[in-house]
């Protein structure tokens, strides 16, 4: 039997490892060191998830659609969440400020070249979304804070807390600007992309910065940063079907983003017969179908045309143009390179049998991306630990974590929610679960004490 501490939680107690921590010593950042033993027993993580909770509700009525959940880049809304989260960050004791793409960085003060472990995730979100889907890890990750400052846990890196200003890519149509501009990745191309109102992305942040645009360098340099955790929702089905609250991420899938516009010809439906039309969406539909079955082609590829315009939008009159997103993902990278290669063979052949001229455009590409093997190997046995027991997945989902692989060692934990349901308003965590992933997170950071 394990030597530890008993932690009340949900399902009863849970045994944590014995802290090496010591007394009254020093942290990187600037805490006093006391015994995980004397503060622990009395922690109360139902508690802290509650706030969690609240927060999340919080954030959840800041929206630029009432009646749903909309934050998109540098959105009203957007900078509004940034605000609430920046009051929190100051009262877990961070120092907060926005960088010059909308992202709110919570700093410990006095830390200014220790080294540091980055906590973090997404506080934009798609239209109509739900109301876990990034924030959980930017709240948890402030309350995971909170609570090793308060209980002095020593560790050898101060933390800093992010939460991008944009992971969706609802407004520019590509994701990760906020990880990208964080990471000093962003590419003079990037500042081109248009949203539909024609605003380039360099406009949009210009106009809110009232100031000329400078590409941001890399926040931190690698050298200085010994990991970045996001925890984050599962956004699919496996840890419910599984049983388990929680999962420890092994790959991010890899993902290619396309925009495929079909040109014909507009022309009266009424008075044009079938073998003289030019019907673009028609074009679209029959290359919709094509991407199922390239789903069924190709094992374990996703793909879907998620978004669509039509010009000239009349019932009466055959399309002229259509325009639609494509979203293709997969674990290997060469498979999704042979899937797209196929899907554009496929619309090659719908455009010559259509009479049709399409345009295909790689919006973003973004490679599968391996979890850091060290840093997981902690976060599961952080979660072994908590809840008595492991399990290892891949992420279907895109996430930060996958941009700041490029700079940084990376872990990222997910968290169990219902039906799987993600970017839906009926999205849903258990409070119990959220518990759960704080406590993994606490325990992953104290591992090193
Ligand atoms: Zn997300």
């Amino acid at each position: 039997m394990k030597v530890g501490i008993r932690i009340g939680f949900p399902g009863g107690d849970v045994l944590l490892k014995k802290p090496r921590s010591v007394e009254g010593t020093k942290t990187a950042a600037g805490n006093i060191g006391l015994s995980r033993e004397l503060m622990m027993p009395d922690e109360d993580w139902n508690a802290r998830a509650a706030r969690i909770q609240t927060r999340i509700d919080e954030l959840a009525s800041i929206t630029d659609e009432p009646g749903g959940i909309t934050r998109t880049f540098l959105s009203p809304a957007m900078l509004k969440a940034n605000q609430s989260v920046s009051e929190w960050m100051r009262e877990a004791g961070l120092n907060a400020s926005e960088d010059s793409v909308g992202n709110v960085l919570g700093e410990l003060p006095g830390a200014a070249n220790a080294p540091l472990f980055l906590l973090g995730s997404h506080l934009d979100t798609v239209r109509n979304a739900g109301r876990f889907d990034g924030v959980l890890g930017v709240v948890l990750a402030i309350e995971v804070v909170d609570f090793l400052r308060t209980a002095a846990v020593r560790i050898p890196f101060s933390l800093a807390v992010i939460g991008f200003s944009d992971e969706e890519g609802v407004r520019f149509q590509a994701a990760y600007i906020g990880s990208k501009a964080f990471c000093g990745l962003l590419a003079p191309r990037d500042l081109a992309m248009q949203d539909r109102d024609g605003l380039t992305l360099r406009q949009v942040i210009e106009r809110w910065k009232e100031g000329r645009f400078i590409m941001p360098e890399a926040r931190y340099i690698p050298e200085r940063v010994a990991g970045f955790l996001e925890v984050h929702i599962e956004q699919g089905p496996v840890l419910e079907h599984k049983g388990s609250p929680l999962g420890v991420v092994t790959t991010i899938t890899g993902q290619s983003r396309i925009r495929i516009t079909w040109m014909g010809k507009a022309s009266h439906a009424g008075t044009t017969v079938s073998s003289l039309r030019q019907d673009a969406l028609a074009g679209a539909a029959a290359f919709i179908l094509a991407v199922e079955e390239a789903a069924e082609k190709f094992p374990r590829l996703m793909a879907a045309v998620g978004q669509i315009f039509v010009e000239p939008n009349m019932s009466s009159t055959v399309p002229s143009h259509s325009v639609h997103s494509l979203d293709v993902r997969h674990q290997d990278d060469s498979v999704r390179n042979q899937a797209c290669s196929w899907l554009e063979v496929r619309a090659r052949e719908i455009a010559r049998a259509r009479q049709l001229q399409f345009e295909w455009e790689t919006v973003q590409v973004t490679n599968a991306k391996k979890c850091d093997p060290t840093l997981s190997r902690r976060l599961t046995d952080a979660m072994e630990s908590v809840t008595g027991s492991t399990l290892q997945l891949p992420s279907g989902a895109g996430h930060d974590a996958a941009v700041l692989s490029r700079l940084f060692p990376v872990a990222m934990l997910l968290v169990r929610c219902r039906h799987g349901l993600s970017h839906h308003p009926d999205e849903f965590v258990a409070l119990e679960d959220i518990a759960a992933a704080l406590q993994v997170t606490a325990e992953f950071l104290s591992s090193w004490s």
